[in-house]
């Protein structure tokens, strides 16, 4: 049996001197002690090790250890590729192919951003809520105060007014609606125009390329970022192919290939789906510590930056198997 700890990141940088300190993400510096801690504990292992674990029963090391990156940001180049270079380190990176196509920031994105540009959050739902009446003609959608009470339930990393928020316009309200209320938002909280934000949020074509030619892992996290789970299967069909063709365009391994499931969105039939077109591993956000001849491939779990310390030194704490 092995046991396999994955960590996920997302935004890591230099967040207390950034224009938006209060962007939830991970501080660059408590990065890199979290790579040393990482290092003085555990044994980080390869995407190619993980599938000879998965598939062909070969033992992981002691306390193994994947490193991986979901969104593509352009943080992930500047910040945690040269520091995984340093220590030999291998990082897995799942790019939503539309970003560096067609230049889009995508709706979560926005929101992160809104979010880390308003201080009052209150101000932010009246101002959502004068939208919501603005573009809801024409959508079959439920009163603002009923998805209030429905939604607006706090998690471990956010009060109920930011999960509302986010619920809201990640998944709640119709597509379209949800567009135009985010990019309505966009425009008044963020102090800059979506191409320019974008240039500087995610990775280019070329340093994605860079990356896989020079021993990164770079997987599949579908073409829009959309709920995998939500979505019908032509559609679903699509997003996968058209990562995949973008995995293919940056110079990385399309055979025995990897997907990180946007937003954590597994389920039994896009699980069917991936497996059917050739997936070989894929991440979910279950939090837990993966166990390489129990879990399916498909369904890996993964620990957040947060659930490990993030101290050169520290002590290792309930996920340490
Ligand atoms: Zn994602």
């Amino acid at each position: 049996m092995s046991d396999l700890t994955v960590v996920m990141y997302h935004y890591v940088r230099p967040i207390a001197k950034s224009k938006y300190p209060s962007i939830k993400g991970l501080e660059f510096d408590l990065f890199k002690e979290q790579v040393k801690f990482i290092k003085n504990n555990y044994n980080p292992v390869t995407i190619d090790e993980v599938y000879e674990s998965f598939y062909n029963g070969h033992k992981l090391p002691p306390h193994a250890a994947l490193m991986t990156f979901d969104d593509a940001y352009s943080d992930h180049f500047k910040y945690a590729y040269p520091v995984l270079k340093e220590h030999g380190m291998q990082g897995c990176f799942y790019a939503p192919a539309k970003t560096i196509v067609e230049k889009e920031v995508l709706d979560v994105n926005k929101i992160h951003f809104i979010l880390a540009s308003c201080d009052n959050v209150s101000e932010l739902i009246s101002n959502t809520k004068v939208l919501f009446d603005l573009f809801r003609d024409g959508h079959e959608v439920k009163e603002f105060e009923e998805y209030f009470s429905e939604l607006a339930v706090a998690n471990r990393f956010d009060t109920k007014e930011v999960i509302f928020i986010k619920r809201l316009l990640q998944v709640a309200l119709p597509e379209e609606m949800r567009k135009n209320i985010c990019r309505a938002l966009f425009n008044t909280h963020v102090e800059t125009t979506e191409e320019e934000f974008c240039d500087e949020l995610y990775m280019s074509q070329e340093q994605l390329s860079q990356m896989a030619s020079d021993g990164m892992h770079i997987g599949s996290h579908g073409y829009n970022h959309y709920w995998w789970n939500k979505l019908d299967s032509e559609t679903l069909n699509n997003e996968i192919d058209k990562s995949i063709a973008f995995l293919k365009a940056i110079g990385a391994h399309t055979e025995n290939w990897t997907a990180c499931y946007p937003y954590g969105s597994s389920s039994q039939e896009v699980t069917d789906i991936l497996r059917g077109k050739g997936c070989k591993l894929a991440f979910t956000t279950a939090v837990d510590v993966a166990k390489t001849d129990v879990n399916d491939p498909l369904l890996i779990p993964r620990l957040d930056t947060n659930d490990l310390p993030k101290e050169a030194t520290a002590k290792t704490n309930q996920w340490f198997r």
